[in-house]
């Protein structure tokens, strides 16, 4: 069970609320686009999108395991339903660590104090796990640049009011001709494809979106001209242990459905829990699921403590995630044909960590992270 006392006061009452409210509107019927800015912007009421941007920045203010405890609670009550607003955290987190002008300020605060959802434009066909391969170019013109290019996916993609776009910029090669544009939709060659049929995104909406040409003004350019690598690092670096904790709030659901079915379903007489088969196997599954919850709380708090963090973040994200997907499928598989179908809420979870797997890296990403730093 998700530790309640362990949220700020009153943060409980606060999420509950909100779930209410999100789950009106994934019940209203709307198509995905509707769905998605109604959640996105749910979410964006409580400030959600900004937990911890300073305060002078127009954000929450929090420190980063306040913010952990937060998305663990709401992953717990609205399984499926956080990609939008994780990636606008992200872009928030992103722009706030890259900050140089007025014009990144505006879009910060637009981000943390309005409905203002980002979308984080990096993957590409050729460019995966291998952010090296970024093949959009930037080209520098008078007053600022154009951007030409096609990315395969990014959440957001069709309610975006911000982008954050990676690009090469020459003369320079190699990571050094990384960088990261903040980058309003609304500019000239700038097209959002169709969205995905993506199931366990319940809330959610992701396609690509392509740039022909797209011109931007100099202030777009976020930090310094070649520092788009190392923004990048810092913020999937950041995101990772968070990524986590909506792990575990899923996986915790997931649990929780399965030791309920459990203990009232009876087979062969007795109730299935009472089959060392089935119960230990949620002794084990309840194990790493602790452990889960510690490594990214140990990741968050050495953030916070300003201490090395890269290595915990990546160790947090690789076992939490692997961690929902065994719970989420042991839980499928213990509840039988109950979960059968789309909408079932196991169902969701359950390809929903799949998606997880991804995000923020692949499982051999984070393989690669953890082994540089030994
Ligand atoms: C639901 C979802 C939402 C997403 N949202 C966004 C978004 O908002 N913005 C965005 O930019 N991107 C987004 N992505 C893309 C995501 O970041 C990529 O899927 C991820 O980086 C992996 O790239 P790829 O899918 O091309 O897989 P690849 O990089 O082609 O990898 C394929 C497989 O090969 C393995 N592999 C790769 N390299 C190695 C290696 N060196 N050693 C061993 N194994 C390796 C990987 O682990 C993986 O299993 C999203 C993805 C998903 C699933």
């Amino acid at each position: 069970m998700i530790d309640t006392e362990a949220c700020p006061h009153g943060l409980m009452e606060e999420i509950g609320t909100l779930a209410r409210e999100v789950r009106d509107v994934l019940d209203a019927g709307l198509p995905a686009r509707q769905r998605a800015a109604g959640i996105h912007s749910a979410f964006a009421k409580r400030g959600y999108h900004a937990l911890v941007v300073p305060r002078e920045s127009g954000g929450r203010g929090l420190d980063h395991l306040t913010a952990g405890l937060i998305y663990e609670a709401l992953s717990y009550e609205l399984p499926g339903t956080l990609h939008g607003t994780m990636t606008t955290a992200h872009c928030a987190l992103m722009i706030s660590s890259g900050l140089t002008n007025e014009f990144h300020l505006e879009r910060l605060e637009a981000i943390a104090g309005e409905d203002h959802p980002g979308a984080f434009c990096l993957t590409e066909r050729d460019a995966g796990s291998d952010i090296g391969a970024v093949g959009t170019r930037a080209e520098t013109i008078p007053g600022g640049f154009t951007i030409t290019g096609e990315k395969a996916i990014a959440i957001n993609h069709a309610i975006a009011k911000t982008l954050v776009v990676f690009a090469t910029l020459p003369p320079a090669s190699g990571r050094a001709a990384l960088n990261a544009f903040v980058v309003d939709p609304s500019a000239e060659g700038i097209r959002q494809g169709p969205a995905l049929d993506t199931p366990g995104m319940a809330g959610g909406i992701l396609g690509p979106i392509s740039f022909d040409r797209a011109r931007v003004p100099h202030e777009c350019l976020l930090g310094e001209r070649g520092s788009g690598y190392l923004l990048f690092m810092e913020t999937l670096d950041k995101g990772r242990p968070l990524v986590a904790a909506c792990c575990t709030g899923e996986a915790d659901r997931a649990l929780d459905c399965a030791i309920d079915h459990a203990r009232k379903r009876y087979q062969f007489g007795k109730p299935l829990y009472a089959f060392q088969d089935v119960s230990f196997r949620i002794a084990e599954l309840s194990t790493r699921l602790k452990a889960a919850r510690l490594l990214w709380k140990d990741a968050l708090e050495r953030i916070d403590r300003g201490r090395p963090f890269t290595m915990e973040a990546s160790m947090a994200k690789l076992f939490a995630s692997s961690t929902l997907m065994d719970i989420a499928s042991f839980a499928l598989e213990l509840t039988g044909y109950r979960s059968v179908g789309r909408n079932t809420e196991l169902e969701r979870i359950y390809h929903g960590a799949r998606l997880m797997k991804s995000i923020d890296g692949t499982e051999a990403v984070q393989k690669m992270v953890i082994a540089s730093q030994l």
